[in-house]
């Protein structure tokens, strides 16, 4: 199986990307941003306990996406592998996939950063949110998700890196250049 980790500050463009690797290698797309928006407008408990949460921009607990997400492995049949959109942005949700995965019998082929600038990535945010409908895309909730970002989720950096799985993929210019070089790089990660 081929499993991606797509990761990257909000704005960074992980679903734009996450559409054409879905397509040019038959993944099943696994967002759980997109997950918790669909709980929140079916009106459930999990969806009614991280409304809140997102819209200030915080992290929803680990134990409720970890649960989320292997009910969605679990449930998901024939797959060439996952692309895990948004998620694991803890150290704790990348050590569960990692042991999910094993149970599996299959492990993350690589994690994939989406390198854009900050400014960049207020603009691109900014821009989304005039379209988007999210309740996160305005300044003062951008402001926060990038705090979160850097203080929870660089760590989930380091963990990919200490195990050899980590690459990064410049995506400050278009959508096409940056697939070009994110596909050299999930080719490599599978003819290794
Ligand atoms: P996203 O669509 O990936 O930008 O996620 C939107 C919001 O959903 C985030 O700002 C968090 O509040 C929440 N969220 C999504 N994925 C996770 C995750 N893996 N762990 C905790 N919270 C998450």
């Amino acid at each position: 199986m081929l499993n991606i980790v797509i990761s990257g500050a909000p704005g960074s463009g992980k679903g734009t990307q996450s559409d054409i690797i879905v397509k040019e290698y038959g993944l099943t797309h696994i967002s759980t941003g997109d997950m918790l928006r669909a709980e929140i407008k079916e009106g459930t408990e999990d969806g009614k306990k991280a409304e809140a949460l997102i819209a200030d921009g915080k992290l929803v607990p680990d134990e409720m996406i970890i649960a989320m997400l292997r009910h969605k492995i679990e449930s998901t049949r024939e797959t060439k592998g996952f692309i895990f959109d948004g998620f694991p942005r803890t150290v704790a949700q990348a050590v569960a996939l990692d042991k999910m995965l094993a149970d599996h019998g299959t492990s993350v082929t690589c994690m994939l950063k989406m390198e854009v600038k900050h400014e960049l990535l207020i603009e691109r945010l900014l821009q989304r949110g005039k379209t988007s409908g999210r309740a996160d895309d305005n300044l003062e909730t951008i402001q926060k998700r990038l705090d979160v970002y850097s203080n929870s989720t660089l760590p989930v950096i380091d963990f990919y890196k200490q195990s050899n799985r980590y690459q990064s993929a410049n995506n400050n210019e278009s959508v096409e250049k940056c697939f070009t070089e994110v596909k050299q790089i999930i080719d490599n990660s599978i003819s290794k």
